[in-house]
């Protein structure tokens, strides 16, 4: 029986547990097209995956990994045919789809998108889906009216994935970035990625008031909880946050007060299930405008061995930027 190298999650008595193993062929899911991934990556939710410190994972045995670069070796679906370099973010994949930290997988056709030219695997997967959701962040800002020359744009959690990205992104179209952290330590890092002021994150986790010195223009926010609260808080009149992620906590322990006094906008940003159109807008946009230079300072690299264990610092919030992670 045909075996494949996998990061396999199973469930035991005490929660779940996940090891590099050997996956039957046999075993694989339904869907149009079979890919061989070359770079994969690892983002937050794949960490509360491995570790099993949030429900991600719905069906066992699950190939955790939500991203890949893969290259279609065999397609039934009509736009992919053996060769083509695609991108997979998300759909499910290391949820209730076997996901991409493996070297072989099946996927929907439907969930793919090419890789940008521009862009090698390697790349693609040091964005992954923490990049391209900074981007969908800062699209929303964007058709949200928030443009540079609006005044200071806050990035929460940013020595992290989502939120290194954010700060190079907003760095490089104009906008006056300060950067949030736990580690000031990484002050140096923040400001080579672009950011104007690094602030530490306890400016950030004070006790909330329904109005705060009116301080940011708008913001991508991470963190969630009592930070985003803050954040909406000290956000100027017109403003907008657009929220990705709970890092801090689920809770939004706020008031209506920034919506009802100051027009302030709170912008969800999903992209497991987002339409294929705002996928190709934002990772066009990811091979226009990310600085390489940047991506490549900010970016690590293991190989499927070394997941487990980022998936362990990464939900301790110790890792900085991103991780591409090599299978091919
Ligand atoms: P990372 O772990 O790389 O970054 C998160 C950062 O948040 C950390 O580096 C740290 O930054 C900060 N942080 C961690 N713990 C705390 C805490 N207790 N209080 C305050 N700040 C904290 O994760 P990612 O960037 O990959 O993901 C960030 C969040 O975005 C996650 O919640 C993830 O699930 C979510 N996400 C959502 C998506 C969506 O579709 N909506 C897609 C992708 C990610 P620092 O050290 O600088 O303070």
């Amino acid at each position: 029986m045909p075996t494949f190298k996998a990061i396999v999650i199973t469930k035991t008595e005490g929660g779940t547990a996940a090891a590099l193993t050997d996956f039957d062929d046999a075993e694989l899911m339904d869907g149009d097209v079979t890919l061989r991934p070359q770079w994969s990556t690892v983002n937050y939710k794949d960490g509360l995956a491995i570790t099993g410190k949030g429900p991600v994972v719905r069906r066992f045995p699950m190939i955790a990994g939500v991203d890949a670069a893969a290259t279609v070796e065999a397609s039934s679906h009509p736009d992919w045919k053996a060769g083509d370099e695609v991108i997979l973010n998300g759909w499910s994949c290391g949820e209730t789809h076997l996901g991409m930290f493996a070297q072989k997988a099946r996927v929907k056709g439907d969930w793919l998108i090419a890789r940008p030219a521009g862009l090698s695997g390697r790349e693609a997967m040091a964005i992954g889906t923490a990049g391209y959701t900074a981007m969908l962040a800062v699209m929303a800002l964007e058709r949200a009216g928030i443009i540079p020359g609006n005044g200071p744009m806050i990035v929460t959690g940013a020595a992290g994935g989502v939120g290194s990205i954010a700060v190079a992104l907003l760095a490089t179209q104009g906008y006056h970035v300060v950067a949030s952290t736990g580690r000031t330590s990484e002050a140096d890092y923040l400001k080579d990625l672009g950011a104007t002021d690094v602030i530490a994150r306890a400016e950030l986790t004070g006790p909330v008031r329904p109005l705060a010195k009116e301080r940011f223009a708008g913001g991508i926010d991470s963190v969630g909880g009592t930070t985003l609260a803050n954040v909406l808080s000290m956000t100027r009149h017109g403003g907008a946050i657009a929220a990705c992620g709970l890092a801090g906590g689920m809770d939004l322990p706020a008031t209506v007060a920034p919506f009802i006094l100051r027009g302030v906008s709170l912008l969800g940003i999903e992209s497991v299930y987002i339409p294929l159109a705002r996928r190709r807008e934002a990772w066009a946009r990811l091979e226009k405008n990310l600085d390489r230079r940047k991506l490549a300072r900010m970016t690590e690299e293991i190989d499927l061995g070394g997941v487990i264990e980022a998936g362990r610092k990464i939900v301790e919030g110790q890792v900085r930027g991103r991780l591409a992670v090599r299978i091919g």
